[in-house]
């Protein structure tokens, strides 16, 4: 079992010492990759970024077969210059991209879904993950497809529950194909069984459109979400015929 979704103290919401996360890992014997945020062309300048130089020195000595060194890149518009540039000049084992930002607004914050529907809302937010598929570059794996549905104030926050968005998921899960990035499976939304299966339909229509790999990460921010619901989230992929992977100094493993 794999976690390949952590932040430790080097992302800025995170003060999760990278000791404590190995710690935990081997006493629920998984591996895991620090996945650190480095979010590019965030609107408060200055926040969710890091030295990657103090993140290599610092590190270096706990890094192992079991322990990788990642990021997770908040991606918008404009920005696959620099993050190739940076994603090439340092060895991360694992490069995630991710949208957290939206119309140059944080989508955690409620002024994005004021006084808008959930499909313009929704539709603005997987246009701008398919264009950032398509525009960067560098990366191995689109993080949490469903990270809207964490902060909507929607009464149902589900991403495939609004039939209206499902020709937008697919423009998403056909960039993912085409460009040859996989899907993440994040864990952190996870509480039970149904709340997989509000999530089944993205990753069974990723199998029919032709993907086959996946990520499970828990985007644990605290020592006990470390290793988050992997077991159920790994069946859960088997059961769509899905494989789980991870990634190793860049390259794409079968676990
Ligand atoms: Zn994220
Ligand atoms: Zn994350």
């Amino acid at each position: 079992m794999f976690d390949s979704h952590i932040h430790s103290s080097i992302s800025s919401d995170s003060t999760l010492a990278a000791a404590d996360a190995i710690r935990e890992m081997k006493d629920k014997k998984i591996g895991g990759v620090f996945t650190e945020h480095y979010d590019f062309g965030y609107p408060e300048s200055g926040t969710f970024l890091f030295d990657p130089e103090v993140y290599f020195l610092n590190y270096d000595s706990l890094r192992s077969s079991q322990c990788l060194l990642g990021i997770e890149l908040g991606m918008v518009p404009g920005y696959d210059g620099e993050a190739s540039k940076l994603v090439h000049n340092f060895p991360f084992d694992y490069v995630i991209g991710s949208i957290h930002v939206v119309e140059n607004i944080d989508i955690y914050y409620p002024e994005f879904y004021a006084d808008r529907t959930k499909l313009e809302t929704y539709g603005a937010y997987f246009d701008a993950m398919e264009a950032c598929i398509l525009e960067f570059s560098d990366f191995d794996a689109l993080g949490h497809i469903d990270y809207i549905a964490r902060y909507a104030p929607y009464a149902d926050p589900e991403v495939w529950s609004e039939p209206e968005l499902h020709p937008y998921i697919d423009r998403v899960l056909r960039a993912l194909i085409k460009t040859e990035r996989v899907l993440e499976l994040n864990t952190r939304r996870i509480e039970s069984e149904a709340d997989l299966n509000s999530i089944r339909p993205i990753y069974a229509r990723y199998a029919e459109l032709g993907g086959r790999s996946v990520t499970i990460g828990s985007d644990a921010h605290s020592r006990d979400r470390i290793g988050w619901k992997l077991k159920e989230a790994s069946t859960f992929i088997d059961s769509l015929g899905l494989e789980m992977v991870m990634f190793h100094n860049r390259k794409m493993i079968r676990l």
